[in-house]
């Protein structure tokens, strides 16, 4: 399928690796010029060397962290006027309620709630006066159903998705859509370091507790990048002006809920 949105200019936010980094590829693939960032300099410019070899598509690179003012702003001078946003930073870290301190939640806050808010801020309006735009902001299958251990992702991502309900219905009229992509257990460094600390609480290995978790899901597996890059490559395309305002679920059928 021709997605219809080649020559298009995307921000992917924190994209050297996993998520959104599929993301990346699978616009890329598409087309679409691209504007990434992620914290560390070589991981960041090894991906848009890979993407840049493997599809011809311009990748600007900007080392950045996209939680601060000072990094959004980097972004967006290397990108004044995108077509597409693809919102997504690194998660909080696990623990339980009792452990985390107002601090805690105020960079919960900061960097999954009020970060992707200010760069929708930033860059909705222009894309309204342009007549298109595609906005994706990558959350968590804890807003569908919270996850344990997860409690400041839970918080966070619950109150981005609150957020973005109004303003993707008004947006929509002009061509512009903002959803959600939840991910279930993804195969990413992410997915990683959360298993770990589960294993280290368990006093299991990394490897017995990933391959119960994998058996677990109804797929028997986990998700992949790439699989994940598709679903937010098509929510991009000139194909979803129809689709907003949505939270869409892909874990592999995790969520046990028929709705
Ligand atoms: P990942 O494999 O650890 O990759 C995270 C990417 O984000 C890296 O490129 C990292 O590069 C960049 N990054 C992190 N913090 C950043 C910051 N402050 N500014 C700029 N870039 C930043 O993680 P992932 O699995 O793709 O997860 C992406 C998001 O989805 C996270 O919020 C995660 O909590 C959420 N999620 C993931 C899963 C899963 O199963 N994988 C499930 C539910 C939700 P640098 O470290 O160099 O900055």
């Amino acid at each position: 399928m021709d997605l219809g949105i080649r020559g298009r200019k995307a921000i992917v936010c924190a994209a050297s690796k996993g998520l959104g980094k599929g993301c990346a590829v699978a616009l890329a693939e598409a087309g679409v010029a691209l504007t990434l960032c992620a914290r560390g300099r070589d991981a960041l410019e090894a991906t848009a060397a890979e993407i840049r070899a493997a599809t011809g598509v311009p990748v600007t690179a900007v080392p950045c962290d996209v939680t601060t003012e000072e990094g959004r702003r980097a972004l967006l001078a290397a990108c004044p006027e995108p077509d597409i946003l693809v919102n997504n930073a690194g998660g909080p870290p696990p623990g339980d309620f009792k452990d985390f301190e107002l601090d805690d939640w105020r960079r919960a806050v900061e960097a999954n709630m009020l970060t992707p808010i200010a760069l929708v801020r930033a860059t909705v309006y222009g894309m309204m006066d342009r007549g298109f735009g595609r906005i994706v902001n990558i959350t968590s299958a804890s807003v569908k159903a919270p996850i344990p251990n997860l409690e400041l992702s839970n918080g966070a991502r619950a109150g981005l998705t609150g957020a973005m309900a109004t303003i993707a219905r008004k947006a929509v009229r002009r061509n512009v859509t903002i959803n959600a992509i939840l991910p279930g257990p993804f195969e990413t460094d992410r997915l990683r370091s959360t298993l770990a600390v589960a294993a280290a609480r368990e006093g299991r290995s990394l490897e017995e507790v990933a391959a119960e978790r994998a058996a677990a899901n109804p797929a028997g597996r986990f998700g992949t990048p790439a699989e994940f890059g598709a679903l937010c490559a098509f929510l991009c395309s000139v194909h979803a002006g129809y689709i907003t305002g949505q939270n869409l679920l892909i874990d592999g059928g995790a969520y046990p809920g028929t709705l």
